[in-house]
């Protein structure tokens, strides 16, 4: 850990490509803010990104990273926390790339509990392809693919992690620098899987969930008396559809990371001599 290390280090020379006034931008630069407020640097940091436009975010940050495919940043994220446990790994994403393609792996990694971030940029759309309905789109949202809304119920990306027994599950608001900031902070800080739903406007193709509507609807829970730890709390909060929470929905206090539980702790990149010769001749057999 680093203790000098300054947002604008993880930074790259990247000029992003996203659409001036993209929730996109507010998101990465919490991330950037929770990564070197919790003494992380860029060189112990690996960032694995999807599809979409919510994956360009590993080449515009400083760090290790590895754009992936369509909804399996995920599972590659997990392979290199469980191949380098000491490595800081933040995996990044969009509501369409986590949440349908990907909503298989979601479940599952929330389940597993491995020490990662996971920051989704829920925008309501899909963006990079010009603004389709996603898994988080309202039932009535009109697009070009979706005339008459998809008229099926979004899904509850919340609902999901809980019902997969996560235990950090958080929302917030990219435009809300500070609060979003101090939430992926805690989501790094906490010792297992967090995941953060972030808010992340699409200005060019969703009229709908815009800077307004949030900056109108969002209930902070920090103004309320919710305590992130009480399961009964955290579910009615979570199952409550018409309510946009940012803050801490719930945190499992005796979290258990699954390389602690299953005693993943070798530097499997130090690899013992020979080891990578007989593997090699395994696979030629
Ligand atoms: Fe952002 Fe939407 Fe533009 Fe994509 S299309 S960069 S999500 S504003
Ligand atoms: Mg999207």
């Amino acid at each position: 850990m680093s203790s000098n290390v300054r947002f604008t280090d993880f930074k790259s020379d990247a000029q992003p490509t996203w659409c001036p006034g993209c929730g996109d931008f507010g998101t990465m630069n919490g991330m950037m803010k929770a990564l070197a407020e919790t003494g992380n640097s860029p060189d112990e940091t690996f960032v694995v990104a999807g599809i979409g436009c919510s994956g360009k975010i590993g080449t515009y940050m400083r760090s290790y990273a590895l754009h992936g495919v369509h909804g399996r940043a995920l599972p590659v994220g997990a392979g290199v926390k469980l191949a380098n446990p000491d490595i800081e790994v933040m995996v990044a994403g969009g509501d369409g790339d986590g949440y349908s393609i990907g909503a298989g792996h979601f479940v599952h990694a929330v389940r597993r509990n491995i020490d990662m971030t996971y920051v989704v940029m829920d925008n309501r759309i899909y963006g990079l392809t010009k603004g389709q309905a996603s898994p988080t789109s309202r039932e009535d949202f009109e697009t070009s693919t979706t005339p008459e809304g998809p008229q099926q119920p979004p899904v509850n990306p919340l609902a999901l992690a809980f019902a997969a027994s996560g235990t950090f599950i958080a929302q917030s608001f990219s435009t809300d620098a500070q609060r979003h900031a101090e939430i992926v902070k805690e989501a790094v800080e906490h010792d297992g899987f967090g995941f953060v739903n972030v808010f992340s406007p699409c200005v060019t193709f969703n009229d709908v969930d815009t800077y307004d509507y949030f900056r109108d609807s969002i209930v902070d829970l920090a103004e309320t008396d919710h305590d992130p730890t009480d399961y009964e709390d955290a579910r009615s909060r979570i199952l409550d559809p018409g309510t946009e929470y940012q803050g801490i929905l719930y945190r499992e206090e005796d979290s258990v990371p699954y390389e602690e539980s299953h005693g993943v702790d070798a530097d499997m990149t130090d690899i013992p001599d020979g080891a990578p010769e007989d593997a090699t001749d395994l696979v030629r057999e």
